[in-house]
């Protein structure tokens, strides 16, 4: 359950939470051509508070608009201050962030250009997206019997809010399995990703992870763990991968900005590994958490500070 907030900027106003609203005709709810991002504010060791690659997450969402055709009304810098904003008069000096942008009222087929576009940011406070223990005993996944969209179905690249029935009912089909999360399949059958995040594997020591053909998102947590670990001297191949490679994998994790580093424990009912936390993940998860939270400054360009 997420907590009431204060306030929601919106088209350049902030407004009060309760009161933003959407009118039942609005059009992206209707046809689930709407398009988002998330991103993190951490408050780091040094009592500061700051936006965790705020930029590439932007650019991420104004890339989303254009595979959309959705013209924002306001510019990468506009928004950046309004996520700012939207943190400070929520006195939230850690917590996740939502922009999206989202076609209002008007014409109600599925092309409707004129329909005005609004953008809005949200912010709140958001726990372990796979819940408390996730981070520390790992999770169990199942092989999804959805796979995840085919270039050309839907759109790989775009954060777009009707993707996300795919991953739901991904979602939903492996927690009444009993199980804690999907991992799709791409159309052809190799690894895509979990229903909100990045997948990883590790192999004698080497990390491997789906290449942005296989149908993934491409994860700006993807992006910051293939860099922290290349630093750190590990190698990473993105390439495709068949799921035996997950089963006989030595360490398997999901990366994302709600999931943070998730270490998978078991994949199918098969233990990965010797069932635990592996000390690649281990050690992933402590460079990230180094670099995140502090005290690490090696890393200045991938900070905003609100
Ligand atoms: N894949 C999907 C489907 C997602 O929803 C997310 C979360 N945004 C990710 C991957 C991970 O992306 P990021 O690391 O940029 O949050």
């Amino acid at each position: 359950m997420v907590d009431a907030q204060k306030k929601v900027w919106r088209d350049g106003e902030l407004i009060d939470w309760q009161a933003a609203t959407v009118p039942l005709m609005t059009h992206s709810l209707h046809y689930g051509v709407a398009v988002w991002d998330g991103i993190r504010a951490y408050q780091r060791a040094d009592g500061s508070s700051q936006v965790f690659r705020l930029r590439a997450h932007l650019e991420r969402l104004f890339d989303s608009c254009r595979l959309c055709f959705l013209k924002p009304k306001v510019t990468l810098e506009q928004l950046t201050e309004a996520c700012l904003e939207t943190l400070r008069v929520n006195g939230l000096k850690d917590g996740y962030l939502r922009p999206m942008v989202y076609v209002g009222e008007g014409a109600m087929g599925v092309y409707a250009p004129d329909n005005p576009i609004h953008t809005v940011v949200l912010a709140w406070r958001w726990a372990a997206h796979l819940g408390a223990g996730a981070a520390t005993s790992g999770i169990r996944a199942k092989i999804s019997s959805f796979a995840r969209h085919h270039p050309n179905v839907g759109l790989t690249r775009a954060k777009m809010t009707g993707q996300y029935a795919n991953s739901s009912l991904a979602r939903a089909e492996a927690k009444h399995a009993g199980y804690d999360e999907a991992i799709l399949l791409d159309v052809q059958g190799f690894v895509s990703e979990a229903s909100g995040s990045n997948v990883f594997l590790v192999r004698k020591g080497v990390l491997y992870t789906p290449d942005l053909a296989s149908s993934i998102l491409e994860g700006i947590t993807r992006d910051t763990v293939i860099a922290l670990s290349r630093e750190r001297g590990f190698t990473v191949a993105e390439g495709r991968i068949t799921r035996d490679q997950l089963w006989t994998a030595d360490e398997v994790f999901l990366t994302g900005t709600a999931a943070e580093l998730v270490p998978v424990r078991e994949i199918d009912n098969r233990a990965i590994g010797d069932g635990g936390v592996g000390p690649i993940t281990a050690e992933l998860q402590a460079l990230f958490a180094h670099v995140t939270r502090g005290p690490d400054t090696a890393h200045e360009h991938w900070w905003t500070v609100v």
